[in-house]
């Protein structure tokens, strides 16, 4: 499969290519040049078939060509040892709980498969040498990525992170983790870190000395695979027998997520139509509204992992849809939500079914509240644990909430890091002494 740029200014590139350099040379988003359909035969038994099942099937049809298909299933087997399951919130509302893997959110999917992938590609190489991920966190990304690597062979990964500035809970799923995984505290804000990543990738000698990837959530390694889970969910509401009129409402912030829904819509998953929920960042929701595409500088938020102001993935939903805006919100459809409103929702919830949302999960939920007709059923991304955000989600529902037995082991650990300067010539020393 070639790989083409949102922005069509660069050579295509082969899978390879697309998933170690993340972005193509205009800047653009890489993506497949095809997107083959699934026969109807396969949704009309996806019932009786395992997420596993399930999940080799569509990624046989994204990297299939690529890929020998006993070395692509063992990578979608491994990568998928956690179920992402659909549970009853209300009889017509269900959660697609995506909090069961190794850092309690949706991101250990792309980030475990990519991982894994990554692996296949150097030992390919004759001359395989070890590839170092140089990945920038403000929290979540940092832990999904650190943990989705963790222990695989001849990678290794530097997450850097501003001191200080991550929650304990955040900061000791990446920094108590030893092997292959390498914490870097640097003493500044979460752009120094982002600036120290993009001059070593920038840096001539360096790259000469290394080879250095990047691994953020734009590498269609990552997006992709999150495309398994929705067909899993599609699967397991036809067992219920409520699959016909099925709404798809995904809590977004850079729309990587939705995306990967999109997609396997494309590829004839039988969705309705898609809901995308977000916090007071609301510029999708304007776009859907006006036609115009207007990014602003990110709002603070108590969804704070959907606090985005200019999301990457927009230019992907533009492409799929040939930027005909007609097309767009005749499938899409969008929602934003005040802090006070999510956590309105967040304890009523609680109150009326006992399910404890995340503030993530809150804006999808809400929005299947407000939106479903008659006779439709609706699936929301959970997107992460609420133990993940226990101050707040406490607060709010006035009651403590029980800390899974995975996130407890964080905590326990010995935190252990590098400390840095925000002086890239630090930085520099420290990966040419690697
Ligand atoms: C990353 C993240 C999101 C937003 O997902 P996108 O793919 O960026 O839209 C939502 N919720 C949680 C918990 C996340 O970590």
């Amino acid at each position: 499969m070639r790989y083409y740029s949102t922005n069509k200014q660069a050579p295509t590139a082969d899978l390879q290519k697309a998933v170690v350099k993340g972005l193509a040379e205009d800047r653009g988003l890489y993506m497949p040049e095809h997107i083959k359909p699934l026969p109807k035969e396969f949704f009309d038994d996806i019932d009786r078939l395992s997420f596993q099942e399930i999940a080799c099937t569509v990624a046989d049809t994204f990297f299939g060509e690529d890929i020998e298909k006993e070395e692509l299933h063992r990578i979608v087997c491994d990568t998928l040892q956690f179920d992402c399951p659909v549970v009853s919130v209300t009889d017509s509302i269900y959660s697609l709980e995506l909090f069961h893997g190794p850092t309690l959110a949706f991101k250990d999917v792309g980030a475990r498969f990519m991982a894994r992938l990554l692996q296949y590609f150097i030992r390919r190489e004759s001359n395989h040498k070890n590839v170092h991920v140089l990945v920038a966190t403000s929290g979540d990304t940092g832990s999904a990525v650190a943990n989705g690597f963790l222990g695989v062979d001849g990678i290794h990964v530097h997450v850097l992170y501003p001191k200080g500035k991550v929650s304990p809970i955040q900061e000791c799923q990446f920094t108590t983790l030893g092997r292959n995984i390498t914490a870097i505290e640097v003493d500044g804000v979460f752009d120094d870190c982002q600036a120290l990543v993009k001059s070593a990738f920038m840096d001539e000698e360096l790259n000469r000395h290394l080879m250095l990837t990047s691994a953020n959530s734009i590498n269609v390694a990552r997006f992709l695979p999150q495309a398994f889970y929705y067909f899993n969910a599609y699967a397991r509401m036809k067992a219920l027998g409520k699959a016909d009129r099925l709404v798809v409402c995904v809590p977004s912030g850079n729309f990587g997520n939705i995306t990967a829904a999109l997609f396997g819509h494309r590829m004839g998953l039988p969705i309705s139509r898609f809901i995308a929920a977000n916090n007071a960042n609301d510029i999708f929701f304007n776009y859907l509204r006006t036609g115009i595409y207007e990014p602003k500088p990110s709002r603070q938020t108590i969804a704070n992992a959907m606090d985005v102001g200019d999301p990457s993935n927009f230019a992907r939903i533009y492409d799929l849809y040939g930027g005909d805006h007609a097309k767009i919100t005749q499938l899409i459809s969008g929602a934003t939500y005040s802090d006070e409103q999510i956590a309105e929702t967040m304890a009523c919830c609680h109150r009326e079914t006992g399910y404890v949302l995340d503030p993530h999960g809150a804006c999808g939920f809400r929005a299947l509240s407000e939106g479903l007709q008659e006779g439709e059923y609706g699936v929301f991304c959970e997107t992460a644990h609420p133990a993940k955000f226990r101050d707040t989600v406490e607060r709010i529902i006035g009651e403590e909430i029980a800390i899974p037995e995975r996130l407890a082991e964080f905590m326990k650990g010995k935190k252990q890091s590098v400390e840095m300067s925000k002086d890239f010539a630090d930085f520099k020393r420290y990966l040419m002494a690697l």
